[in-house]
């Protein structure tokens, strides 16, 4: 076993309509501490009977959550965020243990996390409808409401805030969730369960399936009684659930993965932009799907912006999570045999190693940063997502082909324009195909924003007021107040 901390148990069990249970068959899986490559702790592993098990429960307490007054489930909701704040410091430890995140980091996540339960509390007793003016003879308007079911299915980046980003806004318009988080780091989504209920969340709105993709995930996304799926990971997988949930006709909400372009243009203030750049792609060793994987520079700035990113990579050190490195190792040795294959194909290509490459000896998943210059747009690396912490670099000429070089991939889901013209970045905006565009920052959306991909980068928005619309069904209510009008229905 690794380290043990005061944190963590000795195994953990499915949190199923707010009791602890076993999987059907018993079974556990182990979840591993990517700087020492050793099992933290055994985990429940849920069967597809476990997961009829949590929708079961979930539909069951869905019509009683729904029907709670709205500003209840606001003061509920609300609660469960300050009890994310009072538990920062234990919440952070653990997904920086899990997940191989600096603390820093995970400290970070946490807060963001107790945002989204206050930010969409303060919304529960405001999802209003319209009344549509019909004429003297009717009334007519909407009602918002839940789906009933709300499927959550989290990828191993962001686990405890992502946590929150779906469960907040689904608990706030009246849903009941089963969560399935992703296998490699199931330890934070199983300590919010327990807050939730210990902000008063009644038993079976909230539960926890941890389990493999297949079978956990694929019954709950393929299940008849799930209204809704959220999901955020890769692209594959996302095209998967979305099959799947065709066959219920249930609707999906996909945040799927990125290539994210950074334009650079001759008039941007260059160190801000390397500083920026660099924590966009090295943040969270890279595995984020907003990260500014490609930089897309002007010519002649290529250099010196080359330079000042470079100097910042070789200043890295990595470490374990927990002692609060500047880097920590990516989160399993699937992703590093990944991540450092794309090193190796980056190298194939012909594109110039400038910067990192190598891994550092020793146990513990860890990748050196890493830049790419002299891509060329067309190669595997500026194409397709590595999700870790490489970068590659592709100079242009014109703004034309800045445009067309940001745009030719088939991902959408953030872009970054630096430049000090203003009329530059409005028109240069307007031409990205992006769901969010960071002008001289990055990582520019908040918890208020809406957030989401275009093209294959997802289907929906997260964050904002307009993420409660993957939440709320609209029912349109027809009031007749004219005596006698059956004798004049409208013709076929
Ligand atoms: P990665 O390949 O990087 O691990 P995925 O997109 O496959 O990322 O994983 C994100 C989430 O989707 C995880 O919770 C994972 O268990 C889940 N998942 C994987 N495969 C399936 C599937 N076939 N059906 C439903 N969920 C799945
Ligand atoms: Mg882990």
């Amino acid at each position: 076993m690794g380290v043990p901390t005061q944190h963590v148990a000795d195994s953990y069990d499915l949190y199923i309509d707010g009791a602890w249970v076993s999987a059907s068959d018993g079974g556990h899986f182990a979840t591993v501490d990517p700087a020492t490559e050793e099992s933290i702790t055994e985990v429940a592993e849920a069967t597809a009977e476990d997961v009829d098990r949590a929708v079961a429960a979930a539909r069951e307490a869905f019509p009683a959550w729904r029907d709670t007054d709205p500003d209840e489930r606001g003061r509920i909701v609300h609660r469960i965020g300050e009890l994310v704040r009072e538990n920062r410091e234990e919440l952070a430890a653990i997904e920086s243990l899990d997940q191989g995140k600096p603390l820093s980091q995970a400290k970070s996540d946490v807060d963001g996390a107790a945002r989204y339960f206050e930010y969409y509390a303060g919304a529960a007793d405001k999802l209003e409808g319209t009344s549509v003016p019909v004429g003297a003879d009717g009334i007519d308007f909407t009602l918002r409401e839940p789906y009933g079911v709300s499927a959550q299915i989290t990828p191993w980046n962001f686990p405890g805030n992502l946590f929150a980003r779906g469960v907040a806004p689904a608990l706030v318009a009246g849903n009941a969730t089963v969560v399935k988080p992703a296998e490699q780091t199931p330890l934070s989504s199983l300590r919010l369960a327990e807050l939730c209920e210990e902000a008063g969340v009644p038993d079976g709105v909230v539960n926890v399936v941890t389990g493999f993709g297949d079978p956990a995930g694929a019954a709950l996304s393929s299940h008849e009684g799930v209204d809704t799926i959220t999901f955020t990971g890769s692209v594959p997988t996302g095209q998967v659930i979305m099959k799947q949930a065709a066959d219920n006709v249930t609707p999906v909400t996909l945040e799927l993965g990125g290539k994210n372009p950074a334009v650079v243009f001759p008039d941007a203030d260059l160190d801000e932009a390397a500083r920026w750049i660099d924590r966009a792609i090295f943040t969270n060793a890279g595995q984020i799907c907003s990260a500014a994987d490609r930089v897309v520079v002007h010519e002649s700035v290529h250099d010196e912006l080359v330079d000042k990113l470079v100097a910042r990579a070789e200043s890295y050190e990595l470490g374990r999570g927990s002692d609060d490195p500047d880097m920590g190792p990516v989160v399993s040795a699937e992703q590093f045999e990944k991540v450092t294959g794309y090193v190796e194909v980056g190298r194939e290509e012909g594109a110039t190693l400038a910067a990192g490459g190598g891994t550092p000896d020793g146990e513990g998943y860890f990748v050196e940063p890493t830049i790419f210059t002299d891509v060329d747009n067309d190669m595997r690396i500026a194409q397709e997502e590595i999700f870790g912490p490489v970068l590659s670099v592709i100079s242009f000429e014109t703004e034309a082909e800045a445009l067309e070089v940001a745009n030719d991939v088939d991902y959408g889901l953030v872009a970054g324009i630096f430049t000090s013209d203003v009329t530059r970045a409005h028109q240069f905006a307007r031409g990205l195909e992006a769901g969010n565009v960071y002008v001289n920052q990055w990582f520019g959306d908040t918890n208020q924003t809406p957030f989401g991909g275009y093209k294959q980068s997802g289907i929906g928005r997260e964050k904002g007021l307009e993420a409660l619309d993957s939440y709320l069904q609209t029912k349109n209510v027809a009031i007749n107040l004219a005596e006698g009008s059956s004798d004049s229905l409208p013709g076929a």
